[in-house]
C-alpha cells in the first residue's frame, strides 16, 4: 500500500516554495516521519490548521520514493491553550526541537509520541509550572532514548554518591564521587537535594508535578544540570534553547 495513516504530533513545520510545507512528525504508529504537504499555505487550504507546529493530527500520507506526502489531514488537537502565550509556545517549540533532535527517523517510538503529547496537553493548562514540567519531560526524554544520566552511583568507581554536594559531569554521563571529581574537566557541584529533584522529576506522576514544590535556586541549579549535559551529548545547542535563555535568563 502506497497509502497509510498515522496520528502524529507536528515537531516541525517549515514553509517551502509554492505555499509547500515540509513537516517532521512523530508518529504514534511509526515514530518520526518526513513529509511535504503540497499547498497548505494557500488560505483556501482545508489542511492548514493540523500541520501548525504542536499540533496533533490524523494524517493519510502517501510513500514517496524521496519523501512521503500529505494525502489528508485532520487536526485532533490543536493546544490552543499553548498559542496565545510566549512563554508556553516558547517551551513548546524547545520540547519539539528536543524531541526532533533526540529522535532517529523510522525509530518506532510510541513512548516519545505519547510523553510529548501528554507534557503538551499539561503545559497548555492554566496555572501549569511549565519550567519544572519541561525538566521533567527533557529527563524522561533521556531516558528513552537511552541517553539518561547516572544519578545514584559515582560514573568514575560505582560508590553510591551520598554526600551533602554532589558533583556532577555531563561528559562522563552523570554523578561523581568527591574522590572521582578529577576524573573529568568539566565537574560542577551542586547540593544533593537538587540531584534528588532531578530524580523524583523522573518517577514523579506528570500530572502532579505541580505539588513539587523548587525554589528559584534550585530551578537554576535544575536547568544548568541539563542545559550543559542535554547541549554536550547532542554536541549542539538548540536554537529554542538559546531563545528560552534570552527570553528569561539573560545570561
Ligand atoms: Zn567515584
Amino acid at each position: 500500500m502506497k497509502l497509510y495513516k498515522v496520528d502524529a504530533i507536528v515537531l516541525r513545520s517549515r514553509e517551502m516554495r509554492d505555499a509547500d510545507r515540509i513537516l517532521t512528525l512523530l508518529s504514534r504508529q511509526k515514530g518520526k516521519i518526513k513529509a511535504v504537504a503540497h499547498g497548505v499555505n494557500k488560505p483556501s487550504s482545508r489542511k492548514r490548521g493540523a500541520v501548525q507546529p504542536f499540533c496533533y493530527s490524523s494524517f493519510l500520507l502517501y510513500r514517496g520514493r524521496e519523501l512521503d506526502s500529505v494525502n489528508q489531514c485532520e487536526g485532533i488537537e490543536a493546544f490552543s491553550g499553548l498559542r496565545a502565550d510566549l512563554d508556553r509556545i516558547s517551551y513548546a517549540s524547545y520540547l519539539a526541537e528536543l524531541t526532533d533532535s533526540a529522535s532517529m527517523e523510522d525509530q518506532i517510538d510510541g513512548e516519545a509520541f505519547f510523553l510529548l503529547l501528554t507534557i503538551l496537553h499539561l503545559i497548555s493548562r492554566d496555572g501549569a509550572d511549565v519550567e519544572l514540567l519541561t525538566r521533567s519531560f527533557e529527563i524522561r526524554l533521556l531516558d528513552i532514548a537511552g541517553l539518561r544520566p547516572h544519578l545514584d552511583n559515582c560514573v568514575g568507581c560505582g560508590v553510591p554518591v551520598e554526600s551533602e554536594t554532589v558533583g556532577f559531569s555531563s561528559s562522563t554521563g552523570g554523578v561523581v564521587c568527591g574522590r572521582c571529581s578529577g576524573i573529568a574537566g568539566d565537574v560542577k557541584f551542586f547540593p544533593r537535594g537538587t540531584v534528588e529533584i532531578l530524580k523524583l522529576l523522573l518517577k514523579w506522576d506528570l500530572k502532579k508535578t505541580e505539588r513539587i514544590k523548587v525554589p528559584p535556586r534550585v530551578r537554576q541549579q535544575l536547568r544548568q544540570i541539563m542545559q550543559n549535559y542535554i547541549s554536550y551529548h547532542l554536541e549542539k545547542k538548540l536554537a529554542t534553547a538559546l531563545f528560552l535563555e534570552k527570553l528569561y535568563y539573560h545570561y
